[in-house]
């Protein structure tokens, strides 16, 4: 597994930006680099694909046996719809399309993708004809299984382009190990605290959890903030999950 971009919307060291954190960044380069948002789970298998998704490919392996591409939401930096045409004009491909998944009302893009003609010129209905693309539908809460891994959406409390809830994945692997892909979300919602725990019930704690933290030190925003955690609603959201027993103390780390 590996994160291939942790950096939010616009990335650091922002283009726009010169701040004291930006001019830092350009200077020291290496891991000070965030790009936009993109975790490979394996060959086949991502979580998103953002604005970064051509340099990510040149620095990290490139996307040739990707088969899937789990989206947690609409945003932009999670989704660059361009990579669609991108995979149309490659010349020799992987057999069969790329699968786009988006969860519950985030799946009402792909029909704003077929109907809007600015968008990769019109051709995404032919692209899908063609197996270039395929989108497909996830449900909130539902598992389903995907080569080694089985997935189910949980809504996170963090609102989309759609106006969909985001999707944080509950991913478990052949060998039982389980882990929570936690962004963006927000302080969770009590409903996905629950299913984690009759998760935690029947499976013991999680292996992984990745949290994001995209406020940082920002203070005031509350210990339950909606949107986008910071590093205070984090530290307590873990605290909570240990409380749950959805974490254990044992695998607790920051
Ligand atoms: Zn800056
Ligand atoms: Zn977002």
């Amino acid at each position: 597994m590996r994160f291939l971009g942790t950096g939010a919307a616009e990335g650091i060291p922002s283009p726009f930006c010169d701040c004291e954190a930006c001019r830092y960044a350009r200077q020291a380069g290496g891991k000070e680099i965030r790009r936009r948002t993109m975790f490979r789970l394996d060959e086949e298998t991502c979580i998103d694909m953002g604005a970064d998704f051509f340099q990510q490919a040149v620095e990290y392996g490139d996307f040739v046996k990707l088969k899937r591409v789990l989206f947690t939401h609409t945003h932009e930096d999670h989704l660059a719809y361009m990579l669609m045409n991108v995979r149309n004009m490659a010349r020799v491909r992987r057999e069969g399309p790329l699968e786009l998944y988006l969860t519950g009302k985030a799946f009402e893009i792909a029909d704003f993708f077929r109907k809007n003609s600015p968008i990769c010129k019109g051709r995404v209905p032919q692209m899908e004809e063609e197996g270039i693309i395929s989108f497909r539908k996830l449900d909130y809460f539902q598992t389903v299984q995907m080569d080694d891994w089985q997935v189910t959406p949980l809504p996170g409390n963090h609102i989309g382009n759609m106006g969909e809830n985001s999707a944080n994945f509950l991913l478990r692997r052949q060998d039982g190990k389980t882990m929570y892909y936690g962004l963006d979300t927000g302080w969770y919602l009590e409903e996905t605290f629950q299913r984690l725990e009759q998760e935690t019930a029947v499976h013991g704690p999680l292996e992984i959890l990745i949290s994001e933290c995209t406020f940082g030190l920002t203070q005031g925003r509350g210990e339950h903030p909606n949107g986008h955690l910071d590093a205070f609603s984090c530290t307590a959201l873990l605290h909570e999950l240990l409380k749950r027993g959805i974490l254990s103390p044992v695998h607790a780390s920051t």
